[in-house]
């Protein structure tokens, strides 16, 4: 498989999953979470998905196309290590949906992340909520949900809060 073979079915993953997951939070209020801006493709796919909520951004450093940056109270910027903790206090209602895109091409640095990140993540959700996430963040109280048939075993993740 050619890297633009392998970058066709992430991001077809990506899409894929999003779109599941906004069938299966339609009754459950809250927030979104958007964990890795990029350049604000996966972003703007929640735009057009959630008009109607709040999206939140976490991003070290802002290098999205122009027409996809969030705007600043929904921008959560720096190292979310550092964001992260107090972060329940800027999105004031737990979310409905994470979307997790942060990782590298490092997979040390990318299990220490997701260590990381799951047990605090876990205080942001709302019961009910989904997490999409590029790599399994091994939450055992979560109900892993099965991707959408398109999405090949272990692309990526999807699980009920
Ligand atoms: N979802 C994006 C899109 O569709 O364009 C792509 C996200 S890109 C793969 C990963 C992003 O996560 C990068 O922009 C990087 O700066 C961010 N990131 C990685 N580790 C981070 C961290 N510890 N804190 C904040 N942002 C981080």
């Amino acid at each position: 498989m050619s890297r633009l073979d392998s970058f066709i079915r992430r991001v077809s993953a990506q899409r894929d999953c999003l779109n599941a997951a906004a069938e299966l939070i339609r009754d459950v209020p809250g927030p979104v979470l958007e964990f890795g801006l990029g350049n604000g493709r996966t972003y703007d796919h929640l735009r057009m998905l959630f008009p109607e909520r709040l999206i939140y951004v976490f991003e070290r450093q802002v290098a999205a196309h122009p027409d996809c940056v969030p705007p600043d109270e929904c921008l959560l910027l720096g190292d979310l290590r550092e964001t992260l903790d107090t972060a329940g206090e800027v999105i004031g209602a737990p979310a409905a949906l994470a979307h997790i895109d942060i990782g590298s091409g490092d997979p040390a640095a990318n299990a220490e992340l997701a260590a990381f990140l799951a047990p605090r993540l876990r205080r942001l959700m709302a019961p009910g909520g989904v997490v999409v996430s590029d790599q399994d963040l091994g939450v055992p109280e979560w109900e892993a949900l099965r991707p959408p048939p398109s999405v090949r075993p272990g692309r990526y993740f999807m699980a009920r809060v």
